[in-house]
């Protein structure tokens, strides 16, 4: 095998240290569609472009880091959701992956309703038109003053989390004259991860309340006892990054028993179940999601017939996934600013952004892929940790990758699949400025979140 350009660094599989990663792809040019969003491709001359647009254009107008968002593949996504779904469910969006007043319109647009989970979103999402009965408000701790802001807009419900919300939502609610739909979160004793389900530990967190020791009944026995709300159904959300139906599978089970205990007891068939969110997308090449309409058709065949089996009605569905709709449909464009071959080891690329607008291979040890964007090139591959520019040694954004042995500093590399919980777990760390978010559509781009400013950053900043 022939060396590349660079003098130093392992580039073979018979040196590569340890690490979680797969051989180099057959062709480090070509762009997987399971990780890349649906326009993303290259043109004559290998620059890659989305929407029509080439990156180099994209760097050149809005600046590098950035984060660049397919439109079509976030409508196509979300319709496809929409549809799988059909008209006897409904599929809130988990605006908490990623918000902004854009992909508001989108979902209005496309038929789908929305999660928040903090006044923030609700703010951005009735300033977007989304109608307040579309909206889900979700969170743990809401505040009084977000609780009656809720109530006040009208939004279709509120996921109650503990036995003081219940109380108090009740009570703003009455004061306010109105009577709220609710839905109550439980949690079921399953939470799935990625590739795996574990049924331990599961009951040792913060949200929702225990089904197990009859604790979601009696919260069902109180809410149903106040006059201020109207307890529409019962949510479960079981984990994030989920391949595995079989989580779902029994969240459903214990989900029916819960309402066939609830009509035994008081005679009352709540009207909708929610499932909650989850679904995995595609980081590698190696991740295999399923389809809207596959999980759809899952999710519908399993409630009907744990229903049927416990001889209720089949109660309204409602899912709500956030990644699986936009974590695909972006990219982060970065500049290579310096590669720095270790001996024996492999080689740091480091790029001009980092964990301050992706936090998630810091916070969660999360996998990403990466692609030379601004060119093609057949030098041989090398192995690189892609990292960031911030003060601190776990500040990397790709932990092993593959790119071509001649990247050099100016060159764009891009890493897919940042749509969900990049821009919105984004921060200052450093004073670092958080990236833009520009959507591209059929040859046109446009700014849907501005670059952040120097002058945004002093605002803030009273002296
Ligand atoms: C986070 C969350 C979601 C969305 O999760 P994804 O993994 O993005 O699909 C849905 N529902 C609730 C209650 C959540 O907390």
């Amino acid at each position: 095998m022939s060396r590349s350009a660079h003098p130093a660094g392992p580039r073979h599989a018979d040196v590569l240290p340890e690490g979680h990663y797969s051989a180099p792809a057959d062709d480090l040019n070509a762009l997987d569609p399971k990780v890349w969003a649906h326009t993303v491709g290259r043109d004559a001359d290998g620059v890659v472009t989305v929407g029509g647009i080439t990156v180099t254009q994209l760097a050149e107008e809005y600046g590098t880091p950035a984060y660049i968002l397919d439109e079509a593949d976030f409508r196509d996504r979300a319709r496809a959701w929409r549809t799988a779904f059909g008209n006897d469910a409904d599929v809130f969006y988990a605006g908490k992956a990623f918000l902004s007043r854009a992909v508001v319109r989108w979902l209005h647009e496309e038929g789908l309703n929305l999660d928040v989970c903090s006044g923030g979103e609700l703010a951005t999402a009735l300033s977007a038109g989304m109608p307040a009965e579309r909206i889900a408000f979700h969170g743990n701790n809401k505040s009084p003053e977000e609780i009656e802001r809720a109530v006040r807009a009208g939004v279709g419900r509120i996921v109650l989390d503990s036995f003081q919300e219940i109380v108090r939502v009740a009570h703003i609610a009455q004061s306010l004259g109105k009577r709220q739909p609710v839905q109550i979160r439980i949690t079921v004793g399953v939470e799935a991860h990625t590739h795996e389900f574990i049924a331990t530990a599961h009951e040792d967190q913060k949200f929702g309340i225990p089904l197990a020791g009859g604790q979601a009944a009696e919260a069902v026995r109180r809410a149903l006892q106040l006059d201020g709300l109207e307890v529409i159904g019962i949510h479960s959300h079981i984990g994030s990054q989920i391949f595995d139906m079989s989580g779902f599978e029994v969240a459903a089970h214990r989900v029916v028993g819960l309402l066939k205990d609830i009509r035994d007891e008081h005679g009352v068939e709540l009207p909708e179940i929610d499932l909650g969110g989850g679904l995995g997308i595609a980081y590698t090449s190696d991740d295999d999601p399923r389809e809207p309409h596959e999980i759809a058709k899952a999710l519908t065949e399993i409630v009907t017939r744990e229903c049927e089996a416990a001889r209720l009605a089949t109660p309204r569905i409602s899912v709500e996934p956030g990644r699986a709709i936009v974590g695909p449909t972006a990219f982060t464009l970065y500049e290579v600013g310096t590669v720095k071959p270790l001996d024996g080891l492999r080689t740091y690329v480091s790029v001009d952004g980092g964990m301050s607008d992706n936090i998630r291979t810091a916070l969660y040890d999360a996998e990403y892929s990466v692609a030379l964007a601004s060119r093609t090139s057949d030098a041989e591959p090398m192995l690189v940790r892609v990292v960031g520019k911030h003060c601190e040694s776990g500040d990397i954004v790709v932990k092993d990758a593959f790119l071509p042995g001649d990247l050099a500093p100016g060159d764009l590399i891009a890493v897919p699949a940042t749509g969900a919980y990049c821009r919105s777990m984004a921060s200052n760390y450093n004073h670092v400025l958080r990236p833009p978010v520009v959507a591209v559509r059929d040859g046109a781009a446009r700014v849907v979140v501005r670059r952040e400013t120097e002058e945004d950053l002093l605002r803030l900043d009273v002296g």
